[in-house]
């Protein structure tokens, strides 16, 4: 499609958006009294009007049962969390029985490697991205050192090359076999925070079990974004957070996926707790464990249930949608927003650069922009003046146009208020 740089434009291609009602369900921060243009979904999703219902209904059964709302509040909270099942199998490509929520992201990812680290003097290593986010790193660092290994002898980064801002595919395929019988665990962010790139999860999946290792993928910026298809791709293990594409609140839930072909090895070590034991036999108190045969069997505690219902919301929106359509959107609304930086950097005379790789495969919905020269100035003026970015060290802005909520005119108002505040 041939784009325009002009507000008419911006307006046909709403006019055409299938998604174009869903802006409607969600509740905008304002700034000077006007809807905020708003980039930061990739970091904190919008709350969705619907929410807040989901949330009531939980404090009403509360209040009116107390310890009864168990089994008879509208939506029983002793098995709540089965809800997200059908739905969010959809959304990440697996059976119902592969996914479940519980706990947030570093902590599932803790307990996920629990099962699927598992080094032996010969076998050890890890492969990860180089500047995977922090708590990544962090999580991975600490895991060595418990099994007695260093950081330094266990942990390999794959490098961008010099020059480059982002890495290769064939470059993680050639570490992992130059790797190969000493590696234990690929673990990657399937798409990467601070540039946007998605990774080829298929290949690289197959890649790690070529060599004989596990494979599990951080989702936090993929979940709700990219069309993933987790059981086919045989990927382990794999988290998510449900606050950023998923719209589920500061600090929420995550999901978590296991491979069917786990589901049954009860050899696996984890760490148990009563919500993993046998379904029907959780209330019996009895002292041997016996996991259920699912993911559901990775869970440990009786789930928080207030902090569910918003991701319930969420999720059940995400299931009229599907994924197609989303998916659809986003890839013509992250082109429209590429050509108006493209069209803008042109108009002042070439002051930033896009980061985020130029083919579609390898992004989705997210550009990084990268400015030469006043790059803080420049973020505050955007906040300023109601659009919302985030900044990231040293002069990276990040901009998620996400399809459920950002129209193409926001794309075009936002161009305006760009160049306006790089002239000034
Ligand atoms: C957002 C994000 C996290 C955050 O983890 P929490 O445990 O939810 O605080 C972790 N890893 C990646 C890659 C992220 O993008």
């Amino acid at each position: 499609m041939i784009f325009q740089n002009t507000k008419d434009f911006a307006r046909q291609l709403d006019a055409q958006d299938s998604l174009r009602k869903y802006k409607e369900e969600f509740i905008f921060p304002t700034v000077n009294g006007k809807n905020v243009i708003y980039f930061t979904g990739n970091s904190l999703g919008l709350q969705p009007k619907r929410t807040k219902s989901y949330v009531d209904e939980i404090m009403n059964d509360w209040a009116e049962l107390g310890v009864e709302g168990h089994f008879y509040a509208q939506k029983p909270w002793w098995d709540y969390q089965e809800r997200f099942a059908e739905p969010l199998s959809k959304i990440v490509g697996c059976l119902p029985s592969e996914v479940t929520v519980m706990n947030t992201l570093t902590v599932n990812l803790h307990l996920l490697m629990v099962s699927f680290y598992c080094p032996t003097p010969s076998r050890f290593k890890i492969i990860c991205e180089e500047k995977a986010f922090p708590s990544d790193q962090y999580m991975l660092q600490s895991q060595v050192r418990f099994h007695g290994y260093k950081a330094e002898d266990a942990i390999v980064e794959i490098k961008r090359r010099d020059g480059e801002h982002n890495i290769r595919t064939e470059d993680v395929i050639a570490k992992i076999n130059e790797v190969g019988d000493a590696l234990a665990l690929v673990l990657i962010g399937g798409v990467n925070y601070y540039t946007g790139q998605v990774f080829d999860m298929k290949l690289i999946t197959a890649a790690g079990h070529q060599v004989g290792a596990k494979v599990g993928w951080d989702l936090a910026h993929a979940a709700g974004n990219v069309k993933l298809e987790l059981h086919n791709w045989n990927v382990d293990f794999a988290a998510w957070c449900s606050y950023k594409y998923m719209n589920s609140g500061p600090g929420n839930v995550s999901g978590c996926f296991v491979h069917e072909k786990h589901h049954a090895n009860k050899e696996l070590p984890r760490f148990a707790g009563w919500w993993g034991h046998n379904k029907e036999r959780r209330f019996k108190m009895e002292s041997e464990f016996d996991p259920i045969q699912g993911v559901d069997g990775w869970q440990i505690s009786n789930l928080p249930v207030l902090s569910l219902a918003p991701y319930l919301a969420s999720v059940e929106m995400f299931d009229e949608i599907g994924m197609e359509q989303l998916v659809h959107k986003r890839n013509n609304i992250t082109a429209y927003l590429e050509f108006i930086l493209k069209e803008i950097d042109k108009e002042v005379d070439s002051s930033f650069e896009i980061i985020t790789p130029a083919n579609p495969e390898e992004r989705a919905c997210q550009l990084s922009v990268f400015l030469h020269g006043e790059g803080r100035s420049l973020f505050e003026y955007l906040i300023k003046n109601g659009v919302i970015v985030d900044w990231r060290e040293p002069n990276v802005i990040r901009l998620a146009p996400v399809p459920l909520y950002c129209s193409y005119e926001d794309m075009y108002q936002f161009g305006q208020i760009l160049k306006k505040g790089i002239l000034e």
